[in-house]
């Protein structure tokens, strides 16, 4: 019953991101910054699903997502997918691709790696070994990780917390 209602239930105009990973709902709303939005949100957390048991879902009005929003929910989530809402009708859905190489969004942990030299710091690139479960290797001095031991880099946080101080 309450999963009928959730897949009913439907929004004027925004985004739809579906086939979570169950449990990362949350972490892709404070990753993306998403969870900042005054928007209306409905959040389904361990929604019954067919073809992967259990799943987690996000509604959102009034809000389309980046490229990189993209690409933080393919790297969480690399089943997720993104429709789009128009005049509560679907006029664009689309699976996330993760990268091949992620670019800046991941921060390399090896003191050592160039990445975090602090003279002439570069940005950070990783290359997708494997999907899922996730495996990356940094290209720089090949350290691997795993999903769970990634730190995301929060620059994108920190420039739009700067900008909404400013702004005040
Ligand atoms: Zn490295």
């Amino acid at each position: 019953m309450s999963e009928e209602k959730l897949k009913i239930d439907k929004i004027k105009k925004g985004t739809v991101i579906d086939h979570i990973d169950a449990g990362y709902a949350l972490t892709i709303l404070n990753l993306t910054g998403l969870d900042e939005s005054p928007n209306l949100m409905t959040i389904g957390v361990n929604v019954s699903s067919k073809k992967y048991n259990k799943k987690d879902i996000i509604k959102i009005e009034g809000v389309f997502l980046n490229e990189i929003q993209m690409q933080q929910i393919s790297i969480l989530s690399p089943n997720a997918t993104i429709s789009l809402i128009d005049n509560y009708k679907v006029i664009e859905k689309k699976k996330v691709k993760i990268p091949q190489i992620i670019e800046r969004l991941i921060l390399c942990q090896n003191k050592t790696c160039i990445s975090n030299s602090e003279k002439e710091p570069i940005d950070t690139e990783f290359l997708v070994l494997e999907e899922k479960p996730l495996k990356i290797q940094c290209i720089y001095c090949n350290r691997n990780y795993k999903l769970e031991e990634i730190i995301f880099t929060s620059k994108e946080k920190i420039e739009k917390k700067v900008k909404q101080a400013i702004s005040l």
